[in-house]
């Protein structure tokens, strides 16, 4: 991405901000939202820094959540503004590396993704929907919004009794909490994969809205469910380490995912792919999977295409969502190649998220839609996580070696036998 020129417009005494205050990163394009939003109910705003594509703005924290909802109904963003925990991050954000580059985007491992795909289950992906979406709301600061957290962590828990394969929460100082599901490499463990969507939903009203979310983002979450999944139930023992995440606090400022993001990069976890799952199961356009051009890694999304073209079967275009439009941005920032296949055009989307009546409905009571990004996502992991199978059966959560399959051939083999000598007894 170009280098833009920086146009420092730093005010007198924003060098820290007022108890109420946060930094937060916001599209260049949306300054004249985050005033609207301030100057409705009198709250202070300040303009820190801009390159004319990104500002960074001291602004009042109880104000984000009418943020949120502007920037959704002016921006259609899911999210749409990041936000900071020190100006130092904050102004990191205009910093915006190159992304990591060309990793191995080979196509070697078809056998495996041709195993994998075809057990994708779409009532599945239903069922992990319409549980999600039966909950009051999953926002971040709510009982629910926590609740969501534990019951996905034990849902993902009961995909395989694998030792190696962890699960976690993690809590960023709030109700809910993210929650990663690690699968380790065997053989490049040090090299990460992230396939990621957004735990939370929101609604006018916070802590006491009714917001199903069944779209936004229940469906990213249960497209990941069952990748993960038919990933374990395949016994998929990938050579880089594979992490789904189910980020907190997305549409609050993508804060789950940044704080996520900015761990790894402290920390120098080498990550060489996100793919990020925010809205999967509506079909507002004429073609299947659209990718955003803008804050992604052009190299990875020719990448996905490959992966849609020869595994996928669907169709694609390409469109662009804004700066801060998902979690796939708190990635990008830090250089990691980032990329958001969505649900329809930008300009056709579900006009009914961030409402009570982001229902299943919408979609048909189907997960037709969904079920083509979750094969795009698999095929992701296995292409990019490269590996093998191991040896675990297929078509259960957890193996039970009574019911494997060696064991059921064994059996017949030796039943066959003993019809033969009982036979031959008789002669
Ligand atoms: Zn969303």
């Amino acid at each position: 991405m170009r280098r833009p020129v920086l146009i420092a417009v730093l005010l007198a005494g924003c060098s820290s901000p007022a108890p109420r205050e946060v930094y937060i990163s916001i599209g260049a394009d949306a300054i004249g939202t985050a005033h609207g939003v301030a100057s409705l109910h009198g709250a202070r705003i300040q303009m820190v820094e801009t390159d004319g594509v990104v500002a960074v703005l001291a602004y009042d924290e109880a104000e984000l959540e009418a943020l949120s909802h502007a920037m959704h109904e002016q921006h259609a963003r899911c999210g749409g503004y990041m936000v900071h925990d020190s100006l130092a991050d904050a102004r990191a954000s205009l910093q915006r590396p190159a992304d990591g580059g060309e990793v191995d985007y080979t196509l070697d491992r078809a056998a495996m993704v041709r195993t994998v795909l075809p057990t994708i289950d779409g009532a599945a992906i239903l069922g992990t929907i319409s549980e999600l979406s039966a909950m009051k709301n999953r926002y971040y600061r709510s009982a629910t919004g926590a609740a969501a957290s534990i019951w996905l962590r034990d849902r993902w828990r009961s995909f395989t009794i694998r030792p190696d394969v962890t699960i976690e929460l993690v809590d960023h100082g709030y109700a809910q909490k993210s929650v990663i599901l690690t699968i380790p490499g065997t053989s490049r463990a040090d090299e990460v994969i992230v396939i990621g969507g957004h735990l939370d939903s929101i609604a006018v009203g916070g802590k006491a809205a009714n917001a199903p979310g069944a779209d936004d983002d229940a469906s990213g979450i249960a497209t990941l469910t069952e990748v993960a999944r038919v990933l374990l139930a395949h016994d998929v023992r990938p050579a880089r380490t594979i992490k789904l995440m189910a980020y907190a606090a997305e549409e609050v400022g993508l804060r789950g995912s940044l704080s996520i993001a900015r761990d790894y990069q402290k920390r120098k976890v080498k990550v060489v792919g996100a793919l990020q799952l925010d809205m999967t199961n509506y079909q507002g356009s004429d073609r299947d999977i659209w990718l955003m051009k803008d804050f992604t890694s052009a190299a990875q999304n020719r990448f996905l295409i490959r992966l849609i073209d020869g595994y996928v079967g669907a169709t694609w275009g390409w469109d662009a969502c804004g700066y801060a439009c998902s979690d796939h941005a708190s990635w990008n920032r830090i250089g990691v190649p980032a990329s958001m296949p969505f649900e329809s055009r930008m300009s056709q989307r579900n006009t009914k998220i961030h409402t009570r009546d982001d229902t299943l409905e919408l979609s048909g009571n189907n997960a037709a839609h969904a079920v083509k990004f979750a094969r795009l996502a698999a095929a992701y992991a296995i292409e990019l996580g490269k590996g093998d199978l191991g040896g675990a059966q297929v078509g259960s959560t957890a193996p039970s070696s009574s019911s494997s399959l060696p064991w059921k051939l064994i059996a017949v083999v030796m039943a066959f036998a003993a019809i033969w000598l009982a036979r031959r007894r008789r002669r």
